[in-house]
Order: structure tokens, then sequence, then C-alpha cells
């Protein structure tokens, strides 16, 4: 990557504006401003762009990408950028055979979820029904009673339905969209902020696939800047601000300018000291802000078995791999599987690849059965372990004020806000990273216009 050419420095630098971390929300900002005449320096802590997009190696050697890579059809403002950037999308072809599920303990496999429970089917539809009017009514601003911000999403299905069936499908449909993974963990406000925030119409993850992955999009931003603006390795550990100055302090040296926009979670800006620092309620939202841990992988196997039994690939459950889908390439003999998984296996730093992939493959054999087929390729990212995302995706938990969290996109004296936790929309997706990292870059340009007027 280009930005990959900028080596950190010992240096005091200026700019008009300085952009802190460089995945896709710092990087739209970068851009955006870059175009507008405004310099600008990128500062990051790792040795890459891009953050939570990511292309890795499977221990073979074949390109894997870690991070998103998925677009539903309401991010609009993806694939405005990715039209812009000139990336394609892939559709993701159409499973055929049954996905698995594994709940409690029982297994089965299904075609559609309901077509022996005409019962099951109507509660299902009916809870459906009744998210999507509150949650279209929330969108528009429109709900005549805000939600009891205690209550969790399980707690208000339970509360309209009986059939655990129905129950269980729609809370693993919505919640598992959100990357959440127990519908008691998931505030039912977050919920419906989430789902107003983007017109879809269902809550599938699989939908489009960005071609290269979400990655493409950070080396094609960080390409048409100039190598020299970006200082990687170079973790910022404090910003002081005045009215119209910050002085942002890096592993490697200062940076003074106009201002600075802050672009990551609020789980890792937290660790960066600010002075003044910033109100008490903004400090106690940060620190109530979780960072779900999670791993991603890619299991590849020499042809693709389960289709032997009339099984699509694709399965969830409550076991500690969360979600497999077949991502097979087409022209290929091999089966690919990707799996998401949740830390709390028990495994972490202390284990090594190979211990990650005998545990993706005992996972696999619950929810697919016993097979002889060894795997011949593997990778996987534990975002967890990762200083600098310390996890993935955020549903926020009951109890947590939604509008605390867009309370952190307010600026702070010369301090800006951006990263997909806080985007007013499509929060917790590239689509909320961009949308964010617009949005601050739209309010760095209006004050540095205020002020060149003034
Ligand atoms: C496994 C996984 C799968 C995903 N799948 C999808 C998907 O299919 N579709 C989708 O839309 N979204 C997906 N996402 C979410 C999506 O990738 C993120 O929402 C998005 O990339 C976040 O971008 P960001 O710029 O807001 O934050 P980040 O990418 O986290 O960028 C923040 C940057 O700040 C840097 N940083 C942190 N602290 C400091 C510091 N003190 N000093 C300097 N730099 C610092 C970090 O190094 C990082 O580069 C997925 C995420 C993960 C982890």
């Amino acid at each position: 990557m280009q930005a990959e050419r900028a080596t950190s420095e010992k240096v005091y630098r200026q700019a008009d504006v300085v952009v802190v971390g460089l995945g896709i929300s710092g990087l739209i900002a970068m851009n955006l401003l870059e175009k507008q005449g405004i310099s600008t320096i990128g500062v990051d802590g790792r040795d890459r762009i891009g953050g939570r997009v990511a292309s890795i190696r499977t221990r073979g050697g074949r390109a894997f990408e870690a991070g998103g890579e998925f677009v539903k059809p309401g991010h609009k403002r993806v694939l405005a950028t990715l039209e812009a950037l000139d990336i394609a999308t892939v559709p993701v072809p159409e499973p055929f055979g049954l996905d698995v599920v594994i709940h409690g303990g029982t297994r089965w496999e299904e075609r559609s979820p309901f077509a022996e429970m005409p019962a099951s089917q109507a509660a299902y539809n009916d809870l459906h029904g009744r998210f999507r009017a509150l949650f279209t009514d929330w969108g528009a601003g429109g709900a005549s009673e805000a939600p009891d911000e205690h209550l969790s999403f399980g707690g208000w299905a339970a509360h309209h339905a009986t059939d655990a069936h129905a129950i269980n499908r729609f809370c693993r449909d919505i919640v598992f969209g959100m990357g959440g993974r127990d519908a008691a963990g998931v505030s039912f406000a977050a919920a419906l902020d989430y789902h107003s925030s983007v017109p879809h119409e269902n809550c599938e993850v699989r939908s489009l696939r960005i071609a290269g992955g979400g990655s493409q999009i950070a080396l094609r931003l960080s390409n048409q800047i100039a190598p020299g603006k970006f200082l990687l390795q170079s973790e910022v550990t404090s910003i002081s601000s005045t009215h119209d100055a910050v002085r942002v302090r890096h592993r490697n040296g200062e940076i003074e300018a106009s201002m600075a926009i802050v672009a990551m979670s609020p789980a890792l800006a937290r660790s960066i000291r600010i002075d003044p620092p910033l109100p008490a309620q903004k400090i106690q939202t940060q620190d109530a802000w979780i960072q779900r841990s999670a791993i991603k992988s890619l299991i590849i196997f020499d042809r693709p078995w389960w289709r032997d039994r009339n099984l699509s690939g694709h399965a969830d459950g409550d076991l500690a791999l969360m979600q497999v889908l077949d991502v097979s390439p087409m022209g290929t003999q091999e089966g690919w599987l990707m799996a998401f998984e949740n830390v709390d296996t028990g495994l972490d730093e202390r284990h090594t690849a190979g211990q990650y992939e005998a545990h993706a493959a005992a996972n696999l054999r619950r929810y697919f059965g016993e097979f002889d087929n060894p795997i011949s390729d593997f990778g996987a990212q534990v975002w967890a372990l990762d200083p600098f995302a310390g996890g993935c995706g955020s549903p926020l938990p009951p109890g947590f004020p939604i509008s605390a969290r867009l309370g952190l996109a307010e600026p702070h004296g010369s301090i800006l806000f951006a990263g997909t936790e806080i985007a007013r929309s499509g929060w917790g997706s590239i689509e909320g990273a961009i949308c964010a990292g617009e949005r601050a870059a739209a309010e760095a340009l209006s004050r540095l216009r205020v002020t060149e007027a003034g």
C-alpha cells in the first residue's frame, strides 16, 4: 500500500487538520479535505492504514479479507464510494441446500425457517411487523414514546410472543445482523436506533461483497493522498485544544494544526488524554463502551463436502463459532467457509494458530457432522487481541443511553470526532464509517471557511 511507504519521524509538523485514526472514516475525511485544498496529516498507531478493514494471508499464503467486506443494499454511501473509486461489488450467490441451526443443544436443518410450523411463522411475521413499524417510526422521528433504555431486545420479543421458535429465530436474525450475539445483552432502544438508521428490506448478513474486500476502499483512498502525509506507528497519546488550534502528541513527535479529527471507536479514543478534558458524561460514555471480541476465519477444504449432504454451508447458533457461510469462489473445486466467532471460547493470545484451527474444525463437526477431509488452508484474525481495534461491532447493552452515543460526535474545542460508532446512519458498518468521516470533514471545512472569512 502506498501509505506503508511513509515512515514515522520524530518531528514537529504543521497542517490545517490532523486526522487521528486512518480507518475508513479517517481516510474519507482526509480525502475530502485534501480535495478542497486543506492540508492534512493522518496519524495511526498501526503500521498500516485501514483499521478494521484488512487484507491478511492464510497460512497457505492466500489473500483473506479479515474485516469488513459485505455491503447491504441500503448502504448508499458505501455504494457511491465504491463507484467513485471504481471498485466492483460481487453478489453473494444464493445458497442451495439446507442451513443448519444449533440452539440450546438442539440441531436442525432448514430450508426456510418455519416450513412445517405455520404458527411459528405467523408469530415470527407478527414480531417482524411490529418491530419494523417501530423502527420506521423511530427513524422518522415519529416515535410517540421513547423506549425504556433498560429493556433488552430479548425482553421485548418475549413480551410480544410466546412461540419459542419464533422468538429465537427473530432475535437471532436481528441481533446477529447487528453484530451481536445475545438478545438479552442488546438494548431494545439500540436495536431500534440501529435498524432505523439504514433502510433495508431484511436483516441478512449476506448481500453484496466488495471485490477485493473493504481494504480496497482504504487502499484506493490512500492512493489519492501523497504518501508523506501519513504517519504510521505513531500512536497518539494526547491532544490539547484551544478555540482555534490543537497540539497532537504521538509516539514520534508532535503536530500543530487548526483542528483535529479523532476517527476511531470511543473505546479507543478514551485512551487519548484530552486537554481540557471532555465533559464527564462523554468520558462516562466512552468508559461504558463495549468492543465485542471477535475472530473472523477462512477455512478451506479441497472440496465443499457439505454439499454432498445437501447442506448449504450456512450455519448459525449458540456455539462459539456463531456463524458460518459458504463463500467458495466460482470456478474452483475448493470449498471455502467463512466463520465468525466470539472469544468467550477461552481462546486468547496464548493459543497457537493450530489451536484456533482445531477449535474451528470441532465446531464445524457439530454443525455439519463428522468429516474426514482435512482443512487444506486456514486463516484467522483475532480482533480482540489487536490493541488498535480491541474487538469489533458494538451492539449496545440495556441501560446505555442512545442519546449519549450521538453526543460523542459533538466537537470539543478544536477537536472533531468521526468513526463508525458515532455515525448517525449505518453505525457499526463501513457505511457508518463513511458517513461519520464525511460529516466530520464537512464540519472542519465549515469552521475553516468561517475562520478565513473572519
Ligand atoms: C471481523 C469484522 C467483520 C466486519 N464485517 C463488516 C462487513 O461485512 N460490512 C461492514 O459494513 N462492516 C463490517 N465490519 C465493520 C467495519 O469494518 C467497521 O465498522 C469500519 O471498518 C470501522 O471504520 P472506522 O474508521 O470507524 O474505525 P477503525 O477501522 O477502527 O479505524 C480507527 C483507526 O484508529 C487507529 N487508532 C486507534 N487508536 C489510536 C491512537 N491512540 N493513535 C493513533 N491511531 C489510533 C486504529 O489503528 C485504526 O486504524 C466488520 C468489522 C470486523 C472487525
